[in-house]
């Protein structure tokens, strides 16, 4: 099967979503192209107690309000799948499920997207194919040697999983503080840090971290001194669960070990611990592979970017992957003003002939 478009949005997650909402501002012909059978991108894999680290009103895509969760101020992973499911059927976006993209190459005019169930042809491509499917791990001494189980984020679930067991979680971001908290009841729990942790001030939550990043964004491209981002805030927002496990006294983080043996880890003082298992919440990379044929990779995975338009290639954009793409762009609230950017111009490149 051949088809041919204006615009193929590569990822149905909500960057995708974002896209597709302001492609038909545009009055483009567009399709979105996602890998998942179901609506929701990586939320639907996340862990259960997973909470959002704003309130549903601070954490919506454009046009449509995220409504709150009864009994919730900050919504869980469940509240934003169906959020993003309403919202592509409200839209009639043009999503189509499962579809892979295994590759985007160059023919000339247009650009061929290959995929697991056929060809799409578009004068051009926004990427959105989040973060999530490409965990980080990194390279520690001796982490072929543990015999334990060793699990990234992204395989993480529930505390039962684990109870009575001795657990390691590796991370001093969301991702681990909340994972410690979720484990620090029913496990024997270290939390390792590599630095002491930065919770923000409880009253801060995910609304400072947005315009923490958009005025620094905004700084850099009036040429004024960098502020420092949502660096310079912390790195933790105490959500609920992390705040309660935190003031109880459970969540107390150790130092980075400087090696894994084949029961455990070991300190730079000699001080061992014991495990069964360690977790792994260390960040992730853009998941990209698919634009390899382009050939455009920069420096650290990355796509060089203007706004979010390929600097080598100006039909092709790139969304929701990070500060790099938008600022605060990896985030619900975030994705909207980029989407609209990319989708302008885009428009613009299309009207000119492009
Ligand atoms: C643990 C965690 C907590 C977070 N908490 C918050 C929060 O509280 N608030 C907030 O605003 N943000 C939060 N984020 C950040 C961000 O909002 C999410 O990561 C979000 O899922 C990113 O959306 P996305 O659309 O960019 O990517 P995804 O949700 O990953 O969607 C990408 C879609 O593209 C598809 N895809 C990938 N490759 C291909 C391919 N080759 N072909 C076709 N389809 C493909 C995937 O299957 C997926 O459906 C959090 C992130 C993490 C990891």
């Amino acid at each position: 099967m051949t088809e041919r478009t204006d615009v193929v949005v590569i990822g149905g997650g909500q960057a995708g979503l974002a896209a597709g909402y302001h492609l038909r501002r545009q009055g483009l012909d567009f399709v979105v192209l996602d890998a998942q059978a179901v609506p929701g991108g990586a939320w639907q894999h996340t862990w259960n107690s997973l909470r959002l680290f704003s309130p549903a009103a601070f954490s919506s895509l454009p046009g449509r309000l995220m409504p709150t969760q009864p009994g919730e101020e900050y919504p869980d992973a469940g509240h934003v799948v169906a959020y993003l499911s309403d919202y592509e059927k409200r839209y009639d976006l043009p999503v189509l499920r499962p579809v892979r993209v295994l590759g985007v190459h160059d023919d000339g005019r247009l650009l061929r997207v290959e995929t697991d169930s056929g060809t799409w042809h578009a004068r051009a491509v926004i990427s959105a194919t989040g973060t999530w499917w490409r965990p980080f791990l990194p390279a520690v001494p001796g982490r072929g040697d543990f015999e334990g189980r060793q699990l990234h984020t992204v395989s993480y679930r529930k505390p039962q999983d684990f109870t009575g067991g001795r657990v390691i979680v590796v991370g001093g971001c969301n991702s681990g503080a909340q994972i410690a908290a979720d484990l620090a009841h029913d496990t024997e729990l270290t939390w390792v840090t590599r630095r002491p942790p930065r919770f923000l001030a409880d009253d801060i939550d995910g609304r400072a971290l947005f315009d923490a990043a958009t005025a620094r964004r905004r700084a850099l491209d009036e040429g004024r001194t960098d502020t420092g981002g949502v660096a310079s805030l912390g790195d933790i927002v105490a959500v609920p669960p992390v705040r309660e496990a935190r003031d109880a006294g459970r969540l107390k983080a150790s130092p980075m070990f400087v090696r894994l043996h084949r029961d455990g880890v070991v300190w730079a003082d000699g001080t061992r611990a014991f495990a069964d298992v360690v977790i792994w919440c260390t960040g992730f990379r853009p998941a990209l592979s698919h634009l390899s044929p382009l050939g455009l990779r920069g420096p650290r995975g990355r796509i060089p970017t203007r706004g979010t338009r390929s600097v080598q290639e100006p039909r092709l954009h790139l969304l929701g992957y990070g500060d790099w793409t938008g600022p605060a762009s990896a985030t619900l609230i975030g994705v909207g003003r980029p989407a609209r950017d990319a989708a302008r111009e885009i428009a613009g490149l299309l009207a000119a002939g492009g």
